[in-house]
């Protein structure tokens, strides 16, 4: 393709957080300051870069970042005890507990202890199976960015072919499923799919959240193909190599400042969602309370 659409992050992002921020004023005059607990354990200098700039874009949005750092070696039970605080203490709307974690904690188990109505993140099993069944409020934040960015740039999903590169329960598997409810036909890869060249080259709309470096190759992509680059490797590597897909793409994200940038701001969308429903005392399908 001559041109591709550059499908700008950062654009977006700012899109979204200009919506929210009469939102947060109108809670804040009804005496709810949003706030967001994030919780990181161990000294993982990514993890510790990740969670200052969630707690950092809260704090400029004017939420509230209640910043919690244990030390690496907080056990599962420590762990868990924090999050039941956190899921008691009524100032707080959101928590986030930054992945991973340190390997003898079960990372799992402290995900699922999240109560539903602060799973901002979307990382608890109970969140999942209601993004899947279309009545989630706070789907993964990077599946929600991916499909944030389609849908700023009128990019139609219904009727696609599109093909998800991973599977992870935070990005591969969500975001299959939301492509799904909006009658998008999917086909998630993984490291066990065979010929994945060529389920790639069929697709209208690529979404990569692999995990590797500049993994997808241009001459997989369609002509004409929707490339969305979930991926963030060390030295901001995308998980598509940029060069060789762009010139194949109609739009593609950039890396850096494609779906990262909207990521962090959907967990600040999930925070003022999670402190309106607070404000409206709204009660959820189903609790894991
Ligand atoms: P992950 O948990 O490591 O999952 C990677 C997935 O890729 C797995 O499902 C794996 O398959 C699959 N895979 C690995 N090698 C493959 C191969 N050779 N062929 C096909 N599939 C293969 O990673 P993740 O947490 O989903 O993250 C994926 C990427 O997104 C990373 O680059 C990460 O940094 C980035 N990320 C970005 C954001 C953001 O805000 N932009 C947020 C989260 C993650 P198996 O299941 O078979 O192992």
């Amino acid at each position: 393709m001559e041109n591709p659409i550059i499908l700008d992050g950062r654009k977006v992002a700012q899109d979204v957080k200009d919506r929210l921020k009469p939102r947060v004023e109108y809670l804040k005059k009804k005496g709810i300051h949003p706030c967001l607990a994030t919780i990181l354990v161990g000294n993982n200098p990514s993890s510790a870069t990740y969670v200052r700039m969630k707690g950092n874009a809260c704090e400029r949005l004017g939420i509230r970042s209640k910043r919690i750092h244990l030390p690496e070696e907080t056990s599962t039970e420590e762990l868990l005890h924090v999050i039941h605080e956190l899921n008691e203490d009524h100032s707080v709307h959101g928590i986030l507990l930054q992945h991973p974690v340190p390997a003898h904690i079960d990372e799992r188990a402290a995900f699922e202890a999240i109560h539903i109505d602060k799973d901002v993140d979307g990382v608890t099993s109970i969140g999942f199976g209601q993004t899947a069944f279309q009545f989630g409020r706070y789907p993964s934040c990077t599946p929600a960015a991916i499909i944030q960015i389609l849908d700023y740039y009128q990019l139609p999903i219904e009727g696609k072919y599109a093909v998800v590169v991973g599977r992870s329960p935070i990005l591969g598997k969500p975001v299959s499923m939301m492509l799904l409810n909006r009658n998008a036909t999917v086909t998630t890869c993984h490291s066990k799919t065979k010929n994945l060249p060529e389920i790639v080259r069929q697709a209208d709309m690529v979404v990569a959240a692999v995990g590797k470096p500049n993994f997808i190759k241009g001459e997989w992509i369609k002509d004409g193909a929707v490339v969305l680059d979930a991926g963030y490797n060390e030295g901001n590597i995308g998980d598509a190599d940029y060069e060789t897909c762009r010139p194949r793409s109609s739009a593609i994200t950039p890396v850096p400042g494609g779906v990262g940038p909207v990521t962090i701001s959907m967990l600040l969308k999930h925070t003022v969602d999670a402190a309106e429903a607070k404000l409206a005392g709204q009660t959820r399908h189903v609790s894991n309370a």
